[in-house]
């Protein structure tokens, strides 16, 4: 069954753009409360609504149910909030091993890999990395 969708601050008859998501971090304090539901939240997604072209920081959640409503659109071919999403978490697990101890085993323009804690070859891409996580390729 489908799940119903739930709107709050930002309406469905309203439309708007998808700009992009920004990472927060919890350990340094960058996280901030939804702006269509109230939650708090770490990872942003910057929406800008049509009528009045004011901007909105959202959760993922959030921006999910306002796709779903079919009321999020992409900025041209230049944002594409699904990808970008998957982007990310794939981007965040592999962090999540970095942190655990492992370490990159090789990295190119495409991809770089880590093994994991399971002894499993993991992949990610570098552009994620770079975006997101910059920080994670810079030598110490
Ligand atoms: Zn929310």
């Amino acid at each position: 069954m489908e799940k119903k969708l739930i709107e709050r601050n930002l309406k469905f008859t309203d439309k708007y753009t998808y700009l992009g998501i920004t990472r927060g971090s919890v350990m340094e304090g960058q996280f901030c409360t939804c702006d269509n539901c109230g939650k708090l939240i770490t990872n942003m997604v910057e929406v800008v609504r049509h009528s009045d072209r004011k901007h909105f920081s959202i959760g993922t959640d959030c921006a999910e149910t306002l796709s779903k409503a079919k009321t999020l659109y992409n900025n041209g071919t230049s944002t594409d909030f699904y990808n970008d999403l998957y982007c990310y978490n794939n981007a965040a697990r592999f962090i999540t091993e970095l942190n655990a101890g492992c370490s990159i085993t090789d990295s190119n323009v495409m991809y770089t890999y880590c093994i994991n804690r399971k002894g499993k070859k993991m992949e990610c891409y570098t552009s994620a990395l770079q975006k997101w996580f910059p920080e994670i390729l810079e030598p110490a």
